[in-house]
């Protein structure tokens, strides 16, 4: 598997995987054109770089929201992306400063300096 380099696409259900949503919800981001997504028949393919300008972008609007909610300076500076895990190389939702790390596992095999078996 190869991400970040060139084009590469990414299912509806990866998708939903990779934000902990149901696939339906995809599809209304697609339908609804905020996620650009390109449909092939029935299955839609959405770009991974496409898919990062996305994530920010919600990001920056539940950024927005807070402030508008709460005067206070952030306590956690969100800075969560789509890239790939420090320790297996999967694709996830991650914070490269804080928390380079695809899952709990990933965390705890880093954090130990051995891999698990
Ligand atoms: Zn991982």
């Amino acid at each position: 598997m190869s991400y970040g380099v060139g084009l590469d696409y990414l299912t509806v259900e990866k998708v939903a995987e990779l934000l902990v949503v149901k696939s339906e919800v995809i599809e209304g981001y697609l339908y609804a054109g905020e996620l650009p997504g390109i449909k092939t028949g029935e299955e839609w393919r959405i770009e991974v770089e496409d898919l990062k300008e996305f994530i920010t972008g919600l990001m920056a609007d539940q950024e927005k929201e807070k402030e508008f909610k709460q005067h206070q300076p952030q306590e956690v500076a969100i800075d969560w992306t789509l890239d790939e895990c420090g320790n297996c190389g999967e694709l996830g939702i991650i914070n490269k400063e804080s928390h380079p790390f695809c899952s709990s596992d990933c965390q705890e095999v880093a954090d130990l300096g051995f891999q698990a078996l």
